[in-house]
């Protein structure tokens, strides 16, 4: 999502129906949190608040906290609007939009599609690589191909406005990944149900302009989101290399087994990115969620912001970073 994005929902898009909806549309500092034992908590990374009250209503609907992940997570697929996941999503050099997810779900079973074209949801045909084939990643054709022979509908997923940034951006060619402005706005959401039950997912476009056939650590298990049921849940979003080289979400979950907090965990996880690469000009930012519904975020660059449900209520919060 856009920082205009950004500003749009905060000031205008819920606005009239922020009380019914439920959609905080006021920041909070970020601290951190606890949500009280058999409490629902769903979180997932930016301003993706329309998402978080889709996943709640499945919730409370369906009782299943992966299918809640997957439909809040549709939002910002279906949303042309967000150029950073699903339909409308920025496309690669060479003028493909090319999306990554993966899910995970409270048994350990994950499922996850890389360097896909054509199909919106790629959280719901990851969901079905886990669920139907004895795989878990699918890439490129072979994940169009399991999408179609699934019943997926195949749609051009580059708007107009997508495709006038890639020309844009075609005139310079010029390729230098930015802190927050690059949109790193790939939707990570983390769940845990009354039950105790753990479950999450990832979706993204990838980084805007990547080279053909980059995959980034998103629809990578441990890198982009990692779930394990006894102890939490963590994903990521930012430069996916620097996820991809630490497995940052393998590594905030290991860290809370051995028993630091959602945050402190999160934030030995940015540190030990930071230690070990230049960040100078890099954005990496890491959500987690315990087993017994704590939960924290941090990030390298301020501007990292994540969203909250343990009721109706949506709460934004900004995360703590490194160059607070
Ligand atoms: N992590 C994503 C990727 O590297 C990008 C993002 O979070 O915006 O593909």
């Amino acid at each position: 999502m856009s920082s205009n994005r950004r500003e749009f929902i905060k000031k205008v898009g819920f606005g009239t129906t922020a009380v019914t909806m439920g959609i905080s549309s006021c920041k909070a500092e970020s601290t951190e949190k606890k949500s009280s034992l058999g409490k629902s908590t769903i979180i997932s990374t930016w301003n993706n608040q329309g998402a978080n009250q889709e996943a709640w209503k499945k919730l409370q609907e369906s009782g299943s906290i992966l299918d809640a992940i997957e439909a809040g997570i549709h939002v910002p697929e279906n949303d042309p609007n967000d150029t950073s996941v699903g339909y409308g999503g920025r496309p690669d050099r060479m003028g493909n939009v090319t999306l990554d997810a993966c899910i995970m779900d409270s048994l350990g079973n994950a499922g996850s599609v890389c360097f896909m074209k054509g199909y919106k949801n790629p959280i719901s045909i990851a969901r079905q690589v886990m669920e139907k084939t004895p795989h878990v990643i699918l890439s490129g054709a072979g994940a169009e191909r399991f999408a179609s022979d699934n019943g997926f509908e195949r749609i051009n997923l580059l708007t107009e406005n997508s495709e006038k940034a890639w020309k844009e951006w075609l005139l310079e060619s010029n390729y230098s990944p930015q802190i927050n402005a690059e949109r790193h706005d790939t939707i990570g959401m983390i769940g845990l149900d009354s039950k105790g039950n753990l479950a999450g997912g990832c979706s993204t476009s990838g980084l805007a302009f990547k080279m053909e056939g980059r995959v980034g650590d998103s629809p990578i298990i441990g890198a982009g989101l990692f779930v394990d049921n006894e102890v939490g849940a963590a994903t990521a979003t930012g430069l996916g290399e620097l996820v991809l080289k630490t497995l940052g979400t393998f590594l905030v979950v290991e860290f809370m087994r051995n028993g630091l907090s959602p945050q402190e965990a999160c934030k030995k996880a940015v540190k030990r990115i930071s230690t070990k690469y230049d960040t100078s000009s890099s954005q990496v930012g890491f959500i987690a969620l315990s087993k017994s519904g704590d939960y924290g975020a941090y990030a390298i660059q301020k501007g990292f912001q994540y969203v909250v449900n343990t009721s109706p209520q949506t709460e934004l919060f900004d995360a703590k970073s490194i160059n607070d």
